[in-house]
């Protein structure tokens, strides 16, 4: 893969939609799998109970195995829970397990509850970049809510990034998403939206390109120009453990996902972001 410039300090995406099934997954292990193509230091940390991540980057995750939870739950360093993602030497992963459905209610009563992954992932960014080998990305792949677990990465991250299903009602939910953005923000002063990545668009149908318009129209400068088409390959890879990066790199989806993973290492995240300040609204 061509090199892309890597980022003077480490971006932290928070790859989130509260809709299911519009792609959350399958953007943040792509797109980590294609920056770490290039070169780029990358981690992924699932934080959906379902723990398709794990499963597509080729991580074990039954219940009761090392994972995120302890992490959130425990106070334990996340060092201890950072796994190799084959055939990618510079990719990581933090599994997910079944475990963590518990976690947002054993949270509930714990001080500074929607710290505690920020806390954690701080500690250890740093640890890598005293160590000489500093993470350029990391993707937190969130679960299809609005609770504990989300707002754990919106206070974590800096760069949301939402991807946008070409269906009915593509837009329907993210104000609600922009709102929770701009309590958090309260939070985490330096969180901005600053991607937005249209999926499963097809090219024959007029909805896939009606939505695109009206997304763009309303969200500017942060959908990013690629859009990632429908594809089989992209959705039979994780059955077999692998991003579309590996199961079939010469594949349309794998091509769309390096367009959209270098335009998003080329660009200005606030340049770019979407204003989701909605009290100055006239
Ligand atoms: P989320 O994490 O938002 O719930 P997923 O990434 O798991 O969404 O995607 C939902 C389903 O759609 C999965 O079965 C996935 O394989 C499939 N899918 C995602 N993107 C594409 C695509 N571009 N083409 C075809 N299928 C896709
Ligand atoms: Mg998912």
């Amino acid at each position: 893969n061509p090199v892309l410039p890597r980022p003077r300090r480490t971006r932290v995406f928070v790859v989130a939609n509260q809709k299911g099934g519009v792609g959350k997954t399958t953007t943040a292990v792509n797109m980590a799998a294609a920056l770490a193509g290039s070169g780029a230091r990358v981690l992924v940390i699932d934080l959906d109970p379902q723990g398709n991540a794990s499963t597509a980057l080729g991580i074990e995750h039954g219940e009761g195995l090392p994972n995120i939870y302890d992490v959130l739950v425990d106070g334990e360093p996340i060092s201890k829970f950072v796994y190799s993602v084959p055939r990618f030497p510079t990719l990581f992963a933090v599994p997910a397990t079944i475990d963590l459905s518990g976690a947002e209610l054993e949270l509930a009563s714990v001080v500074a509850r929607e710290a505690r992954l920020k806390r954690a992932l701080d500690v250890y960014i740093r640890e890598q970049a005293e160590a000489g080998q500093p993470l350029d990305y990391v993707m937190i792949d969130c679960p299809p809510s609005l609770g504990l677990l989300t707002m754990n990465a919106l206070v974590a991250g800096r760069e949301v990034l939402v991807p946008i299903q070409c269906e009915y009602y593509a837009l329907e939910g993210v104000e609600t998403l922009f709102r929770i953005v701009d309590l958090v923000r309260e939070l985490n002063r330096d969180l901005v939206v600053s991607t937005v990545l249209l999926t499963m668009y097809d090219a024959r149908t007029r909805l896939s390109a009606q939505v695109a318009e009206n997304a763009r129209e309303n969200l500017g400068q942060a959908v990013l120009r690629t859009a990632i088409p429908r594809s089989v390959r992209i959705s039979e890879a994780p059955s077999f453990g692998q991003t579309a990066m590996t199961w079939d790199p010469g594949s349309p989806g794998a091509l769309s996902y390096l367009e959209a993973a270098r335009e998003l290492a080329l660009r200005d995240p606030w340049a770019n972001s979407v204003e989701t300040d909605t009290s100055t609204d006239t």
